[in-house]
């Protein structure tokens, strides 16, 4: 080939190339040591560099707000619906239309604006010795007479719970879930504190004789380093709740494209590569969490062990959505 052929074609593609965006930057509420790795990967992949924010989510909320028009997010990602779906109702997210992420998340995984990465369950855990499995089998049997003052689980303002009761909104209505949240805290063994793992250890002590906690709280306690956190979590029995039923609750890591991105080509590549085998893999993986890509499987040890459930498959913009409702639900019943 001529040489100044070669040399027109190099000039083209440089032309090309500076078009494009070469940078991204990523407001991230996930903390986890893999997404490191996640990361470089998409750099290597694409050449784009990632600029990473991290902070707590309503930090990071409150700082996009802040910013406005001007503000250098391209991409937001955390854990949890309801976060999500508060991010989208302060209208900080863009739509995005994607091939790649509508064949590749599920449609109850997505919203127009945002996608899932990655699931969680809210299971229910018991003192094998203090409880019979078979009074524990779904949320509903958690406000039963028979378990009174053996109920341990965390705020009623925390999001996981009130995704949990958005999800009950939506299939059993308002006022079942009001009574549900009734009997429920006429069950606390204790005021709700802490978080979910405080939870699962006060059940391995015999403090409570059963607790609500995210799966890869779980996963993590087996998988732990610690001769404690593997010695409590053998003393407790985990439900998959709801089998006979709208199947155990299911939370989400996700995220979404920011509506004054200044890298809008670079957002939704990297939403893209979220949901390729590879990220997934990492994304899920990191925090013992499962991938929303269909097909694409884990090896990990403790959520092997954990088997196979029958998950909800409600839409995930309608569980974040009635978070509202839960939380004004969840007041009047006084789970603080
Ligand atoms: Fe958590």
């Amino acid at each position: 080939m001529h040489k100044t052929l070669i040399a027109a074609l190099l000039a083209g593609a440089s032309l090309a190339a500076s078009a494009a965006d070469t940078e991204l930057n990523l407001y991230s509420a996930r903390h986890y040591q893999t997404d490191d790795a996640l990361y470089r990967n998409f750099e290597k992949a694409t050449g784009i560099k990632i600029n990473r924010i991290e902070a707590q989510e309503d930090a990071l909320l409150e700082r996009i707000r802040n910013e406005g028009a001007s503000s250098p997010a391209d991409v937001f990602i955390t854990v949890d619906a309801t976060r999500l779906a508060k991010a989208d109702e302060l209208g900080l997210f863009a739509p995005v239309k994607s091939a790649v992420l509508e064949s590749r998340i599920p449609a109850h995984l997505r919203t127009a604006d945002w996608f899932a990465f990655s699931t969680r369950a809210r299971v229910i855990v018991y003192n094998k010795i203090a409880i019979q499995g078979a009074d524990v089998q779904t949320y509903e049997q958690l406000a039963d007479p028979k378990l009174r003052k053996q109920v341990c689980v965390r705020s009623g303002m925390h999001p996981y719970n009130l995704s949990l009761g958005a999800a009950m909104i939506a299939h059993e209505g308002e006022a079942k879930t009001e009574a549900w949240a009734r009997g429920l805290v006429a069950n606390f063994a204790r005021a709700p504190k802490g978080g979910d793992t405080d939870q699962i250890k006060a059940v391995a002590a015999g403090e409570c004789g059963v607790a609500l906690a995210n799966s890869y709280y779980v996963a993590r306690m087996m998988r732990s380093t610690q001769a404690d956190d593997r010695r409590a979590i053998e003393a407790v029995g985990v439900v998959w709740p709801n089998q006979q039923s709208w199947g155990t609750h299911i939370n989400v890591s996700g995220g979404g494209m920011l509506k004054h991105a200044p890298h809008k080509e670079a957002a939704v590549k990297f939403l893209e590569y979220l949901a390729s085998d590879e990220a997934q893999i990492h994304f899920a993986d990191g925090n013992n969490e499962w991938p929303t890509v269909t097909g694409v499987k884990v090896r990990n040890p403790a959520l092997e062990r954990l088997g196979p459930f029958k998950a909800d498959t409600l839409e995930i913009g309608r569980t974040s959505r009635g978070a509202a409702a839960a939380q004004r639900i969840f007041d009047r019943a006084g789970w603080r």
